[in-house]
């Protein structure tokens, strides 16, 4: 029986991706050779490439700009240093809204001065700070609109003379967006876009080459572009399924069919944790994530019997992240309605019989 995946990454895709994604293992359009033992430079593939890149443009509403998509490898780890590498020169600005910001910040200061404009971490990231510390000039802003662990989220992007850079790896496309807001956004693909293994890059040519250091290869966004994200051999099957998650969300309306699906998931979900007694959320209530709803029982001597309710009821991945306990469930694009609805109705069973 298929479970009811609230997995926080990698984490759940469209059952009709996961199929279309065997398919294409086994077969790839009838060509009779698998996806993952054809050339990358084939015409399949580039293809498959071109496509990914265009459709990634398209749904961030940034084609024909002097924006480029890459598809990289290294996680979106990879991308806290090679932000810095490609970006910093002197110095640049970090909020500080997690352990992925915190992780981020460590990174850039190899490269260069980084100013923390704000931190919410003495309270353990439960909010999103909106005063900023003011300073001099800075290279970038690295913010992370949404914080994976403790469930929170930018709802107001912060306007700032500096470029943006902003790491989305939990909600790329869940939502209509001004991405160009930003001179560069990245994603691991696991927890919104596609399978682990592959991580969309997003930028402006205009806001690259301007460090004075020599940048490596595999770490220069500019010649990246120019190789088309084939330095090197590309995640070929993330990289396709990934694209095969591009048209479905296409297929929904887009990013406001998705965010208007995902907008009536949160807001159900929310809706109970207030209500009902026996929990309490964990972030503060304006700065919500649209993603990840983090909570905690009250009461936490009765967690083994809600926790043998939802795992009897089929529910998989609710478990809070160890850095804030409780439980915490994802609510990516995948997810469907229903799994909301049944995670509901064992919170109010939960109520009834506690
Ligand atoms: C999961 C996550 C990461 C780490 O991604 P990797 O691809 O494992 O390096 C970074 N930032 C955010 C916001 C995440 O959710």
């Amino acid at each position: 029986m298929k479970k009811h995946n609230f997995s926080a990454g990698p984490a759940i895709l469209p059952q009709e991706v996961l199929s279309q994604a065997a398919d294409a293992v086994r077969d790839l359009n009838g060509s009779g050779l698998s996806l993952i033992e054809i050339s990358h430079r084939s015409k399949a593939f580039v293809n498959i490439m071109e496509e990914a890149c265009a459709l990634s443009l398209e749904l961030s509403g940034l084609e024909k700009t002097t924006y480029r998509a890459l598809f990289l490898q290294g996680g979106a780890s990879t991308q806290f240093l090679m932000t810095a590498y490609n970006l910093l020169e002197k110095q640049a600005g970090y909020i500080n809204t997690g352990s992925w910001s915190d992780k981020a910040i460590k990174e850039a200061k190899l490269f260069g001065n980084v100013v923390e404009l704000a931190s919410s971490k003495a309270d353990n990231y439960n909010y999103i700070p909106k005063e900023l510390k003011p300073t001099g000039d800075l290279d970038y802003v690295h913010i992370t609109t949404n914080n994976t662990i403790f469930g929170t989220q930018f709802h107001d992007i912060p306007v700032l003379s500096a470029p943006l850079v902003a790491d989305m790896s939990s909600d790329i496309f869940s939502r209509t967006f001004d991405y160009s807001k930003f001179g560069l956004f990245y994603a691991g693909a696991q927890k919104n876009l596609g399978p682990a293994g592959t991580t969309l890059v997003i930028a402006d040519m205009d806001i690259l080459g301007k460090v004075s250091r020599a940048v490596p290869s595999m770490m220069d966004y500019s010649l990246q572009m120019a190789k088309d994200s084939m330095f090197n051999t590309p995640p070929v099957f993330p990289i396709y399924t990934a694209l095969l998650n591009m048209r479905w969300i296409k297929a929904q309306g887009g990013l406001k069919g998705v965010g208007k699906a995902n907008a009536h998931k949160a807001s159900l979900l929310y809706s109970e944790i207030d209500r009902n007694d026996c929990f309490v959320g964990f972030a503060a209530t304006e700065d919500r994530s649209q993603m990840n709803a983090t909570f905690n029982l009250t009461d936490a001597s009765t967690a083994e019997r809600f926790d043998q309710l939802w795992n009897e009821a089929g529910i998989s991945g609710l478990k809070g992240h160890r850095s804030v306990g409780g439980y915490r469930a994802s609510i990516y694009n995948a997810l469907p309605l229903a799994s909301v609805e049944l995670l509901i109705e064992i919170m109010k069973e939960f109520e009834r019989t506690n």
